[in-house]
């Protein structure tokens, strides 16, 4: 088994609880966990976000929303949400919410009357119809999840965390009525190039996206700053990348946290010897290469 230069070892057996320095860092994500740390939603000044996701299927949120850092946020007040079952909305015995394609195929399609009546009546007005559209307060979205829509990225997450309320469209079977997404949502967002059966995963993924970059749920506040798809022109502080570098989104540094040494495999030295600019600057190389490895593209975006 091969073994780790010695100061590794020595360092961590000296100290049990671990290097000292940015290995803080991880007691401070594990205290924000627990709900142990963080500013409060007082002390930030800040309104809260609300979250409405209109589904057939209201109990699928149930696990997502009750863990780690968006159940944090929803009992300090900094989130709050609602999930509306779109059958309220249907005036039928059936509680009928689909129909066929007009045109023949494949499947069914979700109407459009339940899902218009369900955001006006979360709105609190009427949106308005063909001859006059009533518009919606700027500081709301109203998003319909779709495998057509724009890519879903960090960049919409933090333009999203600007807003007051977001309003979710969860689709299902072949999808949504055009009309839908032509004269109802602010935004037809699609979170990959591949088709999923529901538009709750989506949703409740841009749920946790937006709400960890709303100031306090972290806990932390220089954390969601300095991670993947973040801009780092710091990066162009090593002359041999500076013009490559300025600008571009780059995926996070490697992580390591104890043991050292692990099944012969070890942690790289200088992040336990102390030298925090050794640090910083191992972690600007190791970001650039595994984006390099991983995700090529981000490099040659303009
Ligand atoms: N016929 C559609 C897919 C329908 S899938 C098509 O080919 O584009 C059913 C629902 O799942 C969609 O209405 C949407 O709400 C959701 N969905 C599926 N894939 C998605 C994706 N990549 N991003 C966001 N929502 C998606």
């Amino acid at each position: 088994m091969a073994s780790c230069p010695k100061g590794q070892k020595r360092n961590e057996s000296e100290d049990g609880q671990g290097a000292q320095g940015d290995d803080s860092s991880i007691h401070r994500q594990k205290d924000m966990e627990a709900g142990n740390s963080g500013p409060t939603i007082n002390s930030l000044n800040w309104l809260g976000m609300r979250f409405e996701l209109i589904t057939i299927f209201p109990e699928f949120f149930a696990g997502p929303l009750d863990h780690g850092i968006v159940r944090r946020a929803r009992e300090s007040g900094l989130v709050e949400v609602q999930v509306q079952d779109l059958r309220e909305f249907t005036k039928d015995r059936h509680r009928t919410v689909d129909d066929r394609p007009f045109g023949g195929g494949e499947g069914m399609v979700l109407k459009p009357e339940p899902l218009f009546e369900a955001v006006e009546s979360l709105l609190g007005h009427d949106v308005g119809d063909a001859t006059k559209k009533n518009e919606v307060d700027s500081k709301t979205a109203i998003v319909l999840m779709s495998a057509a829509g724009k890519l879903f990225n960090q960049e919409t997450a933090r333009k999203f965390a600007q807003l007051e309320r977001i309003i979710f469209i969860c689709g299902r079977y072949e999808g949504v009525d055009e009309r839908v997404a032509e004269h109802l949502a602010t935004d037809e967002i699609s979170i990959g190039d591949f088709v999923l059966s529901g538009g709750e995963l989506p949703a409740m993924m841009i749920v946790d996206a937006v709400t960890r970059l709303l100031p306090g749920a972290l806990g932390n506040e220089a954390s969601s700053q300095n991670e993947s798809f973040s801009a780092r022109g710091d990066l162009g502080t090593d002359p041999g990348h500076q013009a490559e570098m300025t600008g571009h989104q780059i995926l996070d540094f490697p992580h390591y946290t104890r043991p050292a040494e692990y099944r012969g495999w070890c942690v790289p030295e200088v992040l336990i010897g102390g030298n925090h600019a050794g640090v910083a600057k191992w972690r600007r190389f190791a970001a650039l290469e595994k984006t390099r490895r991983n995700r090529p593209d981000l490099l040659l975006r303009e």
